[in-house]
């Protein structure tokens, strides 16, 4: 579906970083002609990808004076470039931003790539629990800001992205999202967690256990049909809401394992927020993955549509995070399946920090079902034939993975 692929020979001529007075990190990538680019999370390093050739004038790394990083590393990766920020600090949710800036002729200034990181606010790290919140919100997500949230949600940026390397190897872009993550303290019961002295989160612990492998008989599953209520989640061009494409599908792939004889919950079954409206990011998330400890289930998957600026980019992605041996056993199964099965590209495994499944304790995954900014796909997801499909393939990588 990537429209082919004529290689503008872009290229980055020089790579350029500043702070502000208010210590927000600026990194400027200046590129000879306009490229597409991407951000992530990878651990801790920031990721900013551009579709350009690294010129050689262009060092491998540069030293940074920032609160943030102490240096960048400028990867040559062939048919595209990453600058690599090792961050100092965990950022907050949705701290930081990439955009493009024109070439200007009247400035001789040339098409840059520009992205930037805020540090953490001062009143939010002194916080003794927790350190920062990572969400699987989408690139837009029209979630109210809860008011008496002590989280600052003045840096909120509209989107991030997060690096689409078979997009990237097609001269193509993809936004993503955010990858922030919030470090909960574990318990064994039902515990509160200081979030900040006004905001707490209720963090629900299952017995720890789960199994996997037997057969899908009597294995317990919990699905999770992304955002509900006041979180539309990513919004298609007609207006489709990712929520509403999320929850027909939960239902059927319910069905589907409770016919193969699994005991399956759902974070939700009907348009609403699990936590409750406007709630923070953190206090939703945590609310999903509590009804996955409640009832101790042997598996997670928490079902959610892509979209991307690109409106070219499509597929089906698996995210996992390698909490446990079994994490991306599933997500491998899952991909596997829905990749074979259907005709759109296959975006493959990855590794992400995603709240749901990197805070909660048993196997889980989280399925990006096709992208709802592309055209095509949109149209084939608001069908029965595909969400009937989806829910089959993913049920048959489940399947599998208990075999
Ligand atoms: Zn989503």
């Amino acid at each position: 579906m990537l429209l082919g692929a004529v290689a503008q020979a872009a290229q980055i001529t020089d790579v350029k970083w500043g702070v502000n007075k208010a210590d927000v990190l600026r990194i400027v990538v200046d590129v000879t002609d306009t490229a597409g680019y991407a951000v992530d999370m990878e651990g801790d390093t920031l990721n900013l990808t551009v579709n350009a050739d690294k010129g050689a004038q262009v060092p491998h790394s540069k030293a940074v004076k920032s609160s943030l990083a102490d240096s960048l590393k400028i990867v040559d990766k062939g048919s595209y470039t990453v600058v690599r920020v090792p961050l100092k600090q965990r950022l907050l949710e949705k701290s930081y931003k990439a955009f493009v800036l024109k070439k200007d002729s009247a400035t001789g200034r040339p098409f840059r790539v520009v992205l930037d990181v805020m540090p953490r606010q001062a009143s939010y790290s002194g916080s003794g629990a927790a350190t920062t919140v990572v969400s699987n919100r989408p690139v837009v997500s029209n979630r109210p800001t809860k008011n008496n949230s002590s989280i600052k949600k003045n840096i909120v940026i509209k989107t991030s992205t997060a690096a689409d390397k078979k997009a990237d190897k097609k001269k193509s872009s993809s936004k993503n999202k955010n990858d922030n993550k919030k470090n909960t303290a574990a318990a064994k019961t039902e515990t509160k967690v200081n979030k900040s002295d006004a905001d707490k989160l209720a963090v629900i612990k299952g017995n720890g256990r789960f199994r996997t492998s037997g057969g899908l008989d009597g294995k317990i599953i919990t699905l999770d049909a992304g955002h509900g209520g006041s979180d539309p989640g990513a919004i298609g061009s007609d207006g489709t809401k990712e929520k509403n494409i999320t929850l027909p599908i939960a239902k059927m792939l319910k069905e589907i394992l409770e016919d193969k004889g699994a005991k399956v919950y759902m974070t939700r079954t009907t348009d609403v927020d699990v936590f409750g409206p406007n709630a923070s990011d953190a206090e939703e998330l945590q609310a999903r993955v509590n009804v996955g400890e409640k009832y101790n289930s042997d598996m997670f998957v928490s079902l959610h549509v892509n979209s991307s600026v690109n409106k070219n980019v499509g597929g089906f992605s698996t995210y996992y995070y390698p909490k446990t041996d079994n994490d991306l056993r599933l997500a491998k199964n899952i991909q596997n399946k829905l990749a074979a099965n259907f005709g759109v590209d296959d975006l493959g495994v990855r590794q992400a920090n995603f709240y749901v499944i990197k805070r909660i304790s048993m196997p889980a995954v989280l399925v990006e079902m096709c992208f709802i900014s592309n055209e095509k796909e949109l149209t084939l997801m608001k069908g029965q034939w595909f969400q009937k499909k989806t829910a089959r393939l993913i049920a048959e990588g489940i399947e599998k993975y208990f075999a």
